[in-house]
C-alpha cells in the first residue's frame, strides 16, 4: 500500500520539481517513506484535472455516484485491516485506535452512498407575484480539502465522501506527519469506479503556497478544513478573496462535567474513551474535567485505576493500549504542559515522566487540583494528560465550562437526565455527551461554535457543505 507520489487526474507523478520529504515511524523514528512534495505548479494541474471531471461527475445520476461510494465502502471494510495497519505506521496511534478510526473512515462512504440520493428541494408560490419558485441543491464546484494527522484517514473521508455523493471534484491535501494513508487510498477509490479527476491528492511540505493557489484559483468554490484554529484563520482571510464557501473543524478545549448524582463508574469509563482514544491526539478530547466534590476522592481513584492498567508500547502489538504521540513536538509539547501545571500546584497521581525513547512516547498521566492558570486547562494538551479539578455549584460550573473562546465538544454525567438537558443546553458547544464519552457518528452533524469553527461534517448537514442552493421563479 506504499504509494508516495502525487494523485492528479488518476495518475501517479513526482512533483514538478522533484521534491520530496521523509515520513517517520513515530513508533521507533525510523525512515517510512520519501514522499513527493507538490509545488504551486502541481496545484494547478490538480485544479485542472478536478475541472476537467466535474462535468460528468456531477451529470451522472445520485444513484450512480451513490453506488461508486458503497463499494468504496465495501472494498475499505475488505481492507480494513491494511488501512489500519498502515494508519499505526504513520500516526503511531495503537492498533484499537486505528482499526476503529479505518471502520469510522469507512463508514462515510456508506452514509453518503445512502445521502447521495436524498437530495430534496421544495416548490413555493411567491406571496405578490403568484410566480412558482422551485429551489433545489446544486453541486457547489470544486472543493480544496485540508486535513491534519490525527486522523489520516477519517478526516478526510469525511470530506470525500459528502463532496463526491453532492456531485463535486476534489483535490486533498493530507497533513505531512501523514499523507501515506490518503495516498492508499486512491487505488481502492479507483476499483469502486471513481473517474480520473475527481479526487486528486497533493501531499506537500509547501502547504501554505499550495493551498493558497488553488483558494485564489477561481474555478475553487468550497474550502472544507480540519486542523488548529491558527490555520483555519488564515485560510478564512485567503477564502474572503475569492469568496469561496468555507467549512472549519478547528480546534477544541471540551469540559467534561461529573455530577454528584452521575454513576462514577459509567463516567470514569466515559472520560477514558473521551480522554484516551485516539490517545488525546483529538480535538474531542476532554482538556478540562471537573468533579463535583463530593465525589472527586471515589472518581479519582477510579479514573487513575483504569489508566494505570493500560499498556505502552509498539501500536502495531495488538495487546498494547496506547502508542507513541505523533512527532517529537507534540510530546514535548504534552511534556511542557504537565511540567507547568506541577509547578502551579498540581497534584500528580499517575505517569508524568518522560521516556527516553526511540519512538515519542508519554505515559498516561493523570493530576488533579489543577489550578485555574495552568496553560493545560487553556491550550488543546493533546496527549494522554487528564487534568481535574472540582467543583460544587451547577450554575457556576457552567460558566466555568463555558469560559473558552473554543465550543467544540462537552460532555456531561448525571443521574438526572432533567438536569443533564437543563445543562446540555445552557453550554456554548455545537456537540455534548450526555452520559457518553464519544459523539463521533457520520450520521449525526459533527462541528464546533465559536472559534471551534463553522460549518458541519456528517449527517445530512455535510452535504449542504458542498451544494449551494438555487431556485427558479417562473409561471406557467
Ligand atoms: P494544522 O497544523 O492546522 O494542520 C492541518 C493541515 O493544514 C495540515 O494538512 C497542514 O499541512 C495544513 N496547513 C498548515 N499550515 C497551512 C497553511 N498556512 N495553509 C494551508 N494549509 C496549512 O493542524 P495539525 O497540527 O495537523 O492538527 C491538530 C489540530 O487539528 C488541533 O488543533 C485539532 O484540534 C484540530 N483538529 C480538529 C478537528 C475537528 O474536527 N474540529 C479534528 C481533528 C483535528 P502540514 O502538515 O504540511 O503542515
Ligand atoms: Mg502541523
Amino acid at each position: 500500500m506504499k504509494h508516495t507520489q502525487l494523485y492528479i487526474g488518476g495518475t501517479w507523478r513526482d512533483a514538478s520539481d522533484g521534491g520530496q520529504f521523509a515520513v517517520i515511524n513515530p513508533m521507533d523514528e525510523s525512515h517510512l517513506a520519501d514522499v513527493s512534495s507538490a509545488t504551486v505548479t502541481d496545484a494547478l494541474a490538480a485544479m485542472d484535472a478536478a475541472d476537467a471531471a466535474f462535468k460528468d461527475w456531477r451529470s451522472r445520476s445520485p444513484r450512480a455516484r451513490g453506488e461508486i461510494l458503497r463499494r468504496a465502502f465495501d472494498l475499505f471494510t475488505q481492507r480494513l485491516e491494511d488501512f489500519a495497519r498502515l494508519i499505526t505506521l504513520e500516526n503511531g496511534k495503537a492498533r484499537l485506535d486505528a482499526v476503529g478510526e479505518a471502520t469510522y473512515a469507512a463508514e462515510f462512504f456508506r452514509w453518503y452512498a445512502e445521502e447521495a440520493v436524498r437530495s430534496e428541494g421544495h416548490m413555493g408560490v411567491a406571496p405578490a407575484s403568484g410566480a412558482r419558485t422551485l429551489v433545489y441543491q446544486k453541486p457547489a464546484g470544486i472543493a480544496v480539502l485540508v486535513t491534519p494527522w490525527n486522523y489520516p484517514a477519517a478526516m478526510a473521508t469525511r470530506k470525500i465522501a459528502p463532496a463526491l455523493a453532492a456531485g463535486c471534484p476534489v483535490v486533498v491535501k493530507p497533513a505531512s506527519e501523514t499523507p501515506l494513508t490518503m495516498l492508499a487510498l486512491m487505488p481502492l477509490l479507483e476499483e469502486a469506479g471513481v473517474p480520473p479527476g475527481v479526487v486528486n491528492v497533493l501531499p506537500s511540505r509547501s502547504s501554505g503556497a499550495v493551498v493558497g493557489a488553488m483558494l485564489a484559483d477561481p474555478r475553487a468554490r468550497v474550502v472544507s478544513f480540519t486542523g488548529s484554529t491558527q490555520v483555519g484563520r488564515k485560510l478564512l482571510h485567503a477564502a474572503a478573496d475569492t469568496v469561496i464557501k468555507p467549512a472549519m473543524e478547528l480546534g477544541g478545549n471540551a469540559p467534561f462535567i461529573v455530577f454528584e448524582d452521575a454513576d462514577i463508574d459509567a463516567a470514569a469509563d466515559g472520560l477514558m474513551v473521551a480522554k484516551m482514544r485516539n490517545l488525546g491526539e483529538a480535538c474531542t478530547a476532554a482538556n478540562r474535567i471537573y468533579v463535583h466534590a463530593a465525589v472527586e476522592a471515589e472518581f479519582v481513584e477510579k479514573y487513575t485505576a483504569r489508566m494505570a492498567a493500560l499498556k505502552m508500547g509498539d501500536g502495531l502489538d495488538p495487546s498494547v493500549d496506547v502508542g507513541p504521540l505523533v512527532n517529537a513536538e507534540t510530546r514535548d509539547k504534552v511534556a511542557a504542559f504537565v511540567d507547568d501545571a506541577l509547578q502551579r500546584g498540581a497534584q500528580l497521581k499517575l505517569g508524568g515522566e518522560c521516556p527516553k525513547g526511540p519512538g515519542f512516547y508519554y505515559p498516561p498521566t493523570v493530576l488533579t487540583n489543577v489550578p485555574d492558570e495552568a496553560e493545560c486547562l487553556k491550550d488543546e494538551i493533546f496527549g494522554p494528560v487528564a487534568a481535574l479539578q472540582n467543583f460544587t455549584d451547577e450554575d457556576e460550573i457552567i460558566v466555568r465550562a463555558n469560559q473558552t473562546e473554543y465550543g467544540l465538544v462537552a460532555y456531561v454525567y448525571t443521574g438526572d437526565m432533567q438536569r443533564g438537558l437543563r445543562v446540555s443546553e445552557q453550554l456554548e458547544f455545537g456537540m455534548v455527551g450526555l452520559n457518553r464519552g464519544l459523539v463521533s457518528d457520520p450520521a449525526a452533524p459533527f462541528g464546533g461554535v465559536k472559534q471551534s469553527g463553522l460549518g458541519r461534517e456528517g449527517g445530512k448537514e455535510g452535504m449542504l457543505e458542498f451544494m449551494e442552493t438555487q431556485y427558479i421563479s417562473t409561471n406557467w
